[in-house]
């Protein structure tokens, strides 16, 4: 089965108005081919959803995504957004359990299981943030910490459920470092990855978009892209500039 490619930007904590028109008007020019979504922080999405539409963009191609969700039903939570506002936005995707949700806001892996549920249960897609620090990997435990990333998200939601949404490996030591996994270390997570969604569920594992993350660029892409397991990317720094973030996406075409 061929995987469609999906590359998706996290612009962070990163924008204004005038600068987001901008960068809409130059990603709408290039129309990339390959399947891509835009997560930009809560306060944009509407600018997003309506210029995107507006342009002719938005539809099966080109998406946009939140950067996180409550795990909760609408109430009592200040400061939090409920994934039901996202739907009512008409926002399609949403990243779960980034790295820096996981080391600065104390996102648990049973916290980003429950968001991944919520999503899921919400007709939202999730991209699954896994990933280990340079400790972990300097110890010798990369595959002991994203599998256990990975099993805490498949006690909540179902292999078939989560193929409608991502898994993104983004190894904590490569995120906005310059310092990016090689093909092949990378290409070795995904396999792992790929392994166990199988043993949860071999269609499931079939059509799941396994991204990866780290300090991708123009320049790195294609070859990272080439790897078997690897189906795509989320796109940090790099999706910042639109004419980088079409490169990337023509490299996976
Ligand atoms: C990210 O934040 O998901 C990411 C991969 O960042 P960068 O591309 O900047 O490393």
């Amino acid at each position: 089965m061929t995987r469609r490619r999906l590359v998706a930007a996290n612009w962070k904590m990163n924008g204004t108005r005038a600068a987001n028109a901008a960068w809409l008007a130059e990603f709408a020019g290039a129309r990339p081919s390959c399947e891509t979504v835009v997560c930009a922080p809560f306060v944009y999405l509407p600018q997003l959803i309506d210029r995107l539409a507006s342009s002719g963009l938005a539809g099966s191609a080109t998406a946009v995504g939140a950067q996180n969700l409550s795990e909760r039903s609408p109430g009592a939570f200040t400061g939090e957004v409920a994934g039901e506002m996202l739907v009512d936005l008409g926002c399609r995707w949403v990243i779960v359990g980034h790295s820096e949700r996981r080391a600065l806001y104390g996102e648990t892996n049973e916290i980003v299981a429950a968001k991944a549920a919520r999503a899921l249960a919400l007709g939202l897609r999730p991209i699954v943030c896994i990933g280990e620090t340079l400790a972990e990997r300097d110890g010798k435990r990369t595959m002991a910490v994203v599998s256990a990333q990975l099993a805490a998200v498949l006690k909540t939601c179902r292999a078939a459920d989560l193929a409608r949404g991502a898994v993104a490996y983004e190894p904590v030591w490569a995120i906005g470092t310059g310092r990016t996994a090689t093909p092949e270390q990378a290409q070795e997570v995904h396999a792992t990855i790929r392994a166990q969604l199988v043993a949860a569920d071999s269609e499931a594992a079939t059509a799941t978009r396994i991204v990866y993350g780290g300090s991708v660029k123009p320049a790195n892409a294609a070859e990272l892209f080439a790897q078997p397991d690897i189906d795509g990317g989320l796109i940090g720094g790099a999706s910042l500039i639109a004419r980088d973030f079409v490169a990337i996406c023509a490299a996976a075409t």
